[in-house]
């Protein structure tokens, strides 16, 4: 993993409620030691939480981010749907688009795209979720699915400061299966080389997600091109999110 600052996000999908934030008080001292200076910690609740961990987390080093958000930049008659003007009004500094489960609920690239630029203006960081499904591994596709949602999804984008790519192989969400080693470095390296084509290479941060685990960050810290990990299912314990974060940075 890289010297440089560090991600860890917590991904907690459409679980949690109000007594969860409970949970959380241990990652907020850990986020507090000053060792940790280099470590971003970032918590994506679902919505209906979102408020409260701004709040609960307003003295400590964690952000917070929101897990989506609707394409349209205004306010408008989508019932059901908030914008990026709301999670940014409401304290969060961080948003994850692209991700795939999402994508197969409707998010084309074209879309991502908007909600990526719309979720700029708003000065939020953006998690900007790539990875290519089982079916098109397997048909060796992986590179040209990668090219094609980096370009469409940044497409018109001038810079990368506040975008962090996170690498996630949708065969690896929530399956307890990882890339080898060798074969995590060759995407990622392939990732940058795509994006060192419109952007600046010291800007360029990857992160990987997909089963990130206690056991496995072992072996995914060892992947120096590595800027952090987006974790799911194991962020949801803040006993194994805890041990992840110590085991990467020792
Ligand atoms: C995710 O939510 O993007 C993710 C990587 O989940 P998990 O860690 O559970 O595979």
């Amino acid at each position: 993993m890289t010297n440089n600052n560090i991600y860890f996000i917590a991904n907690w999908k459409m679980y949690g409620v109000i007594e969860s934030l409970k949970t959380i008080k241990n990652v907020i001292s850990l986020s507090n030691n000053r060792s940790l200076n280099k470590v971003n910690i970032i918590y994506c609740p679902p919505y209906t939480l979102l408020r409260e961990f701004v709040k609960k987390t307003k003295n400590s080093n964690i952000s917070v981010g929101a897990q989506n958000c609707h394409q349209q930049s205004d306010y408008g008659s989508y019932t059901g749907h908030i914008n990026s003007k709301m999670i940014k009004n409401i304290g969060c500094k961080y948003i994850i688009l692209g991700h795939s489960e999402n994508r197969i609920m409707g998010d084309t690239d074209e879309i991502i795209n908007k909600k990526i630029k719309s979720s700029l203006k708003e000065n939020l960081k953006i998690i900007f979720c790539i990875g290519e499904t089982l079916k098109q591994k397997k048909n060796n596709q992986t590179n040209v699915i990668l090219k094609k949602q980096i370009k469409k999804g940044l497409k018109g984008i001038k810079n990368i400061s506040n975008i962090l790519i996170s690498y996630e192989p949708v065969w690896s969400i929530g399956t307890g299966i990882i890339p080898k080693v060798d074969e995590l470095k060759k995407q990622i390296v392939f990732i940058k080389k795509i994006l060192s084509q419109n952007f600046s290479s010291k800007k360029i941060k990857i992160l990987y997600g997909g089963s990130v685990n206690q056991a496995n960050i072992k072996n995914l810290k060892q992947i120096e091109q590595i800027n952090g990990f987006l974790v799911g299912g194991a962020s949801q314990n803040h006993k194994k999110f805890i041990d992840i974060i110590k085991k990467s940075i020792n």
